[in-house]
């Protein structure tokens, strides 16, 4: 086991209708520290059983919950904020732990999480409807909002808190009830802010968790009638199965898929200040971000220049276990990721391309243990090199060159992905041409961290369906509901 430096508990249950409970076929799993493969604590491995229980929870809530003011479910999400903002510390270390990413990475989600619950209680007070002038004399016509009812939340493990609550929170906040399922490698974050929900007042049966199966959890939220809605974080191939598995009872899906963001930098940029904003946006949690740039297009005159200075700052990165302070890159996820960055870089090199610093896993030496990779630059890729065609995931920063805009667009679009862009340039007949060209549904203008609570977030193509955060993140939890009515003469 990991040497504690804070309390975690050697195992944690499902969290059931108010009840924190062991699996029913009574598995458990091993939650395992990325920078030390050692064991931090284990989990119930809950399947359909636990799933159908948890399903019927939030159903048997529901009524009670969505009766509620939306400022009185305001109140109880606020003091969830609170408890979260209260621990941040505590619970920045343990997704550390069972994530990887340093410390200030994990804290800054921890403090995102908080922002999340707090920004939906307030815009639930906002779900407004409409009237509608009435074209018949004698009707009125008016449009309310419905919550959408009992919904799966389904999240991934690069991001373990933070994905889920732009979830949960805006589920919660105008009525509906949920059934949530971390990924299986990182559930500690989950069950953290199940704790403060729970101690900020949340009714049992509003928000449950299971941890386990991914196939018999997701093959239950589909075939039960009652859930109407399943919100997805993950891969475009799951997505893309859920999308399937909804057809037959119409469920609701909001799907956060695959990215393979482009990131483009045209003349006037200076290189040295882009090229170190692009390390920084690359290597943040080891590429393993969905809107991580991945395809960095720059255009020839100022190539060079921006190519030394990207080598230079992803040498000078500092890696190690995450809960170092020193640290500012901490180690991939787990070994298979590590292995498919190695077949990812030894793909392109064989293809031709060239490699200008990093390229494989940290020496045993350095690091015995933990799925350490060095941040790795390559140039000169031919078309074909799979780090281009296929999200990497991983923390390998492609340097290619264009020469003309309608040449950047073209390239930027080449892609069955639409998630994230980024573009550099303070031409702004430039970047408007290239924002509106661009076939992505983030796209960040001389920001390489674009992603804030109250706008937009999702993706085009293949990246996904649907929006969370803003606006958008709310209306995905309601129905439009249209009420006409007649008036007596
Ligand atoms: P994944 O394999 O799709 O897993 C994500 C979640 O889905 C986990 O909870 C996993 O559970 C579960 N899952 C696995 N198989 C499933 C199935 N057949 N049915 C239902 N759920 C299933 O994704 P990943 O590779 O771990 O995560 C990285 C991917 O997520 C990348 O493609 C990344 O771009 C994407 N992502 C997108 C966004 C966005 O906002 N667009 C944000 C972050 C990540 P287990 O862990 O138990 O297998």
């Amino acid at each position: 086991m990991t040497a504690p430096t804070i309390d975690i508990p050697a195992y944690r249950g499902n969290y059931i209708n108010g009840q924190w409970q062991d699996a029913h076929g009574g598995g458990r799993i091993a939650v395992i520290d990325p920078a030390t493969e050692e064991a931090i604590c284990e989990v119930a491995a809950g399947g359909r059983d636990d799933c159908r229980q948890a399903i019927e929870a939030a159903r048997a809530a529901m009524p009670a919950w969505m009766k509620m003011t939306a400022w009185e479910r305001a109140k109880i999400l606020k003091k969830a904020a609170e408890l979260i903002r209260s621990r941040a510390d505590d619970y920045a270390r343990m997704m550390t732990m069972e994530q990887g990413k340093p410390l200030p990475e994990s804290r800054g989600e921890v403090m995102q999480t908080a922002d999340t619950f707090e920004w939906f209680a307030e815009e639930a007070k906002r779900a407004y409807g409409q009237i509608i002038p009435n074209s018949v004399a004698g009707k009125r016509h008016m449009v309310i909002r419905h919550p959408i009812g009992v919904v799966g939340s389904i999240g991934p493990w690069n991001f373990p808190m933070a994905l889920q609550a732009r979830k949960i929170a805006p589920a919660l906040a105008v009525g509906c009830t949920v059934v949530a399922k971390p990924a299986s490698q990182t559930p500690l974050s989950l069950i953290n802010v199940f704790d403060c929900l729970i101690e900020a007042g949340l009714p049992k049966g509003c928000a449950n968790l299971v941890m386990g199966s991914a196939s018999e959890i997701s093959g239950e939220m589909l075939a039960n009638p009652i859930v109407r809605k399943i919100s997805f974080t993950g891969s475009t191939d799951v997505g893309k199965q859920l999308m399937r598995g909804a057809a037959d009872h119409m469920k609701r899906l909001s799907l956060e898929l695959g990215g393979h963001a482009p990131f483009l930098v045209f003349p006037d940029a200076d290189p040295e200040v882009v090229a170190r904003a692009a390390v920084m946006g690359k290597f943040r949690n080891n590429g393993q971000v969905c809107i991580s740039p991945s395809r960095f297009y720059v255009h020839k005159d100022i190539a060079a220049k921006f190519r030394d200075v990207a080598v230079a700052a992803a040498r000078e990165l500092r890696l190690g276990n995450g809960l170092d302070p020193q640290t500012q890159i901490g180690p991939m996820f787990e070994k298979k990721a590590m292995e498919n960055t190695v077949a990812l870089v030894a793909d392109a090199t064989s293809k031709g391309a060239k490699l200008l610093t990093g390229g494989g896993r940290c020496s045993t030496s350095r690091f015995p243990k933990g799925y350490f990779f060095e941040p790795t630059i390559l140039t000169d890729l031919p078309d074909n090199a799979a780090v281009l065609t296929e999200e990497p995931f991983a923390p390998v920063m492609p340097i290619m060159t264009f020469s003309t805009t309608e040449e950047a667009i073209a390239l930027a679009n080449n892609t069955r992905y639409g998630l994230a862009a980024y573009l550099f340039t303070h031409d702004v007949s430039v970047g408007w041409k290239v924002a509106e060209g661009l076939e992505a549904g983030i796209i960040g203008w001389n920001d390489p961290v674009p992603a804030t609570v109250q706008c937009p977030f999702g993706g085009m193509k293949e990246s996904g369906l649907g929006r969370e955060l803003g606006q958008e993140g709310m209306d995905a939890y309601l129905e439009t509901k249209y009420v006409s009515i007649g008036l007596r003469e």
